[in-house]
């Protein structure tokens, strides 16, 4: 049994996420030509509006660039200067549990769900690609307006790697809950998934199970600082593809953090600090992995 397959959903997380942002930099300034949702015997994505609709609304338009709003990437469209409908759009792409972008080959044709190609202003023609096994993934054309609704304040907590401490701290520490389920909360701050969360909180020596309301200033300031060079050093490396391979870069390459990755999907071995064997736990139906010795209440 491969023990990491049954923990998938740790990635994509806001590093992941990301390096496809980076990746897909050659895209910025393509004035999509042809736009393709191409209906297979998959199981079909979540589009707003349907299909048909969002691949006649997107051709024309120009990418003119590219935003991370947690762990969802927002392509900025403005229209064709022949369109009476002149006001700038957003494509939101929410990767979720198999989604990946990509300026290369595929990993399979048959997973492609969006086709974008049309001519940037170095390269004659370009192709913006969305792939998706699962089919999880969701796509929504929106405004000005509806990108606030759904990536705004009131969905979205601040970033991780832009949080100042003292708002980390401020939005999380009055919370009863396990400060690994509290980082998982979107709306407390953005970004963060189970993977990220469990190395963070080993390298700031914190347990898992520990209430928010109990950790004192001084960890929570600690839990910073790591929480934003996991996620720094994480980005460096292009994130981590874990054993089932579905993580990939936008030219799809593995990423290359998962070798630093010190408790995930690591119970059972021995800790590379201490040697106590990492545990394994459930909270909030999801997997916590931890060092019982090196993380303390
Ligand atoms: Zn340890």
């Amino acid at each position: 049994m491969c023990p990491t397959r049954r923990w998938e959903s740790g990635v994509p997380e806001l590093p992941e996420v990301e390096t496809m942002r980076r990746g897909i930099a050659s895209a910025v300034g393509m004035r999509i030509d042809q736009a393709v949702l191409p209906q297979g015997r998959l199981r079909p994505l979540s589009t707003t509006p349907s299909p048909g609709l969002l691949a006649k609304q997107l051709r024309g338009c120009v990418i003119e660039g590219t935003e991370r709003y947690g762990k969802r990437i927002a392509l900025r469209l403005s229209m064709s200067a022949g369109d009476r409908q002149k006001e700038d759009r957003w494509l939101v792409i929410e990767p979720r549990m198999t989604g990946l972008l990509l300026v290369s080959v595929p990993p399979t044709q048959e997973h492609v769900r969006l086709r974008l190609s049309g001519p940037t202003p170095a390269i004659t023609s370009h192709e913006l690609l969305f792939w998706d096994r699962r089919g999880l993934g969701t796509l929504r054309l929106v405004n000005a307006k509806g990108l606030e609704e759904i990536c705004g304040e009131a969905r979205l907590g601040p970033d991780a790697l832009m949080i100042s401490c003292e708002c980390f701290r401020e939005r999380l520490c009055g919370s009863a809950r396990a400060v690994k389920v509290a980082l998982l909360d979107q709306h407390a701050v953005a970004g963060i998934g189970n993977l990220y969360a469990a190395e963070m909180l080993f390298l700031a020596g914190i347990d898992p199970r520990v209430r928010c309301q109990q950790i004192s200033r001084p960890r929570w300031k600690r839990l910073h600082e790591v929480m934003q060079a996991v996620l720094h050093e994480a980005i460096e490396l292009e994130g981590s593809t874990l054993s089932d391979a579905t993580y990939r870069t936008a030219l799809n390459e593995p990423g290359r953090y998962q070798a630093r990755h010190r408790v995930y999907a690591r119970n059972g071995q021995p800790c590379q600090q201490c040697g106590t064997v990492v545990r394994r736990i459930v909270q909030a139906q999801r997997s916590t992995f931890f060092c019982p010795k090196c993380q303390r209440r």
